[in-house]
């Protein structure tokens, strides 16, 4: 039987970041840095970005910049991924930090709710965006079972090739509910349409234990962070980014599976090894 590597995703912050919700979240560039090497060091190896500009989420390149600059100068093994989400800008200007090549980048293939209004994701814009991800891995934030769909025909028709990770992203508020029958569909019908697609699960607020614990059992990676969750349990604030790693790497443990460290999670993707 081949082992089953499983990848930590980690989302370090929110968007846009706020101490009013736990005093761990890093806010400044330095306390990103620590706390993304002390999650590093706990096991993950992707680590999912946003930037902001006075304090409002950004896609602007300036931005997106030194922070690449400034992690690879610091930890080259780290994978780097950048938001392209609608909360940072609007239109085209959600790809404009493609140029600067991360490893990888978000890409959402479809519109669905949030908990206050729509996330909007026209089809050509989907498209636009597939196009600029040519030189970095795309990470698909699949939030309905339509996304899984496009995913597999937007590879069928060339529109996105090479290798994928998909997140099935569930819990947020008026879109997929944490419901195991219908997670487990969305298991099957991916490994159905495409089967060498790499897929993991991000759980919003309190549902991200269970969804790490039904993603790794079922085979699948897990994403973890402060930007989706920021508490322990009901009555505990996460500490830090690391301790939710942690908690992500015992299920691991529990379900034996080995955490991918930054080579084999770099093999897994298909992205170059860091010298
Ligand atoms: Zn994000």
């Amino acid at each position: 039987m081949t082992v089953k590597f499983c990848i930590i995703c980690m989302a370090i912050t929110g968007s846009p970041p706020q101490k009013s919700d736990n005093l761990a979240m890093p806010i400044t560039v330095a306390e990103q840095k620590e706390s993304t090497q002390e999650a590093f060091e706990a096991g993950a190896t992707i680590t999912h970005r946003h930037v902001c500009n006075d304090g409002s989420p950004s896609s602007d390149p300036k931005k997106f910049g030194p922070l690449l600059e400034g992690q690879r100068r610091h930890c080259l093994k780290l994978i780097v991924q950048f938001s392209t989400s609608e909360r940072s800008g609007a239109g085209r200007a959600r790809g404009a930090m493609l140029s600067l090549r991360p490893d990888m980048a978000s890409l959402s293939v479809g519109s669905n709710n949030f908990p206050t209004r729509v996330y909007e994701n026209a089809p050509d814009l989907a498209d636009w965006l597939a196009g600029e991800t040519h030189h970095v891995t795309p990470e698909v934030e699949a939030l309905a079972l339509s996304h899984i769909f496009q995913v597999a025909a937007m590879l069928r028709s060339g529109r996105l090739h090479g290798k994928l990770f998909v997140v099935f992203v569930v819990g947020v508020k008026n879109a997929m509910s944490a419901d195991k029958d219908v997670f487990d569909y969305y298991v099957a019908t991916m490994s159905r349409l495409e089967p060498e697609v790499e897929w993991c699960a991000a759980g919003i607020g309190s549902h991200q234990l269970t969804l790490n614990e039904w993603s790794v059992a079922a085979g699948g990676h897990a994403r973890t962070g402060l930007e989706d969750n920021f508490r322990l349990d009901r009555h505990t604030l996460a500490p830090s980014n690391a301790a939710l790693v942690r908690r992500t790497a015992e299920i691991a443990a529990r379900h034996a599976r080995p955490i991918a460290n930054f080579a084999k999670a770099r093999a897994v993707l298909g992205l170059r090894v860091a010298a």
